[in-house]
């Protein structure tokens, strides 16, 4: 399914992705991604490794995190945590939503990166919208039970290697 092909596959978690690349590639602004990407699901845990990377990348980049999560109060307190601009609701794969962050950016689709661990709704969704894509995996701090796994890698498997 090339149509949900990354631009960016990382063979890693988001404290992985080389920030000069996309610097160089262009990339001024970065639509995240909030469960398992950033954050470890419901906990609004925010690790010291995401949190490193997070302030080597935002002199480069402006940011917001574009999330399907419907908890209000969650979606509150991970805007103060992360210190940006959190859009709930989103409906991933949809267009809407990830319209709505790029116009938040000020920027263009293509100047945009889209980063998440799930192919068919922020790397579907990043592409329908004309931005950059960049397919992580999970935290490296999240244990999940192998049936998790399983499906994970059954919908990675989609988009081919
Ligand atoms: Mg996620």
């Amino acid at each position: 399914m090339p149509f949900i092909k990354p631009t960016y596959n990382i063979d890693g978690d988001v404290t992985d992705i080389i920030i000069e690349t996309l610097v160089a590639d262009g990339v001024k602004g970065l639509i995240f991604d909030l469960d398992s990407t950033l954050i470890e699901s419901k906990s609004a845990r925010l690790t010291d490794e995401v949190n490193a990377w997070l302030v080597k990348a935002r002199p480069h980049f402006k940011m917001v995190i574009l999330s399907n999560n419907k908890n209000a109060v969650y979606l509150e307190k991970v805007k103060t945590i992360l210190e940006m601009p959190v859009i709930g609701y989103a409906k991933k794969p949809s267009r809407r939503g990830f319209k709505q962050a790029i116009e938040m950016l000020g920027l263009t689709p293509a100047e945009v990166a889209v980063i998440g661990d799930r192919p068919l709704t922020d790397i579907l969704g990043g592409k329908r919208s004309g931005a950059r894509t960049v397919l992580v995996k999970i935290l490296r701090t999240i244990k999940e039970p192998s049936w998790k796994t399983s499906i994970r890698n059954l919908e990675r498997r989609l988009i081919g290697k």
